[in-house]
């Protein structure tokens, strides 16, 4: 099995609804997405794919719908405030934790044709979450 990565970057706000800690707060965070793809065999170049073809998806997909954007759970009581001050942000079905974020990076890839072995998420340098289904 041959692996490669291609690591992104992006921000986004968010706050975790009825988190015990911190996170409960509105804060950002500005992190670096490890995405990596699988081959049982390499291409006719010797590839798994072209780092630049993961980048120009990725990067149409972040841009869209997480970068410099504020990510809340659905029910969050923040959301009404938020539309009449004509912000920006993005409601999810799940509470908009790094894991969520990994699964959506990877559930995009996946469905654009990537065979994606992992996402990872790396909120702050030393914490990061990860996605995979094998
Ligand atoms: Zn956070």
């Amino acid at each position: 099995m041959y692996i490669i990565t291609k690591e992104v970057f992006f921000c986004y706000g968010h706050r975790l609804m009825n988190h015990a800690g911190k996170c409960r707060n509105l804060h950002g965070h500005s992190v670096k997405a490890s995405i990596s793809i699988k081959a049982e065999q390499l291409d006719e170049q010797g590839m798994v794919c072209d780092f630049s073809d993961i980048k120009a998806c990725v990067k149409t997909y972040i841009e869209k719908e997480l970068d410099h954007n504020f990510l809340l759970h659905k029910d969050d009581p923040l959301i009404p405030a938020l539309i009449a001050n004509n912000e920006r942000f993005t409601a999810l079905n799940e509470h908009p934790t790094a894991e969520v974020l990994s699964k959506m990076i990877y559930h995009y890839l996946h469905a654009q044709g990537f065979n994606v072995d992992q996402v990872t998420l790396w909120e702050t340098s030393s914490a990061s979450a990860c996605y995979r289904e094998n």
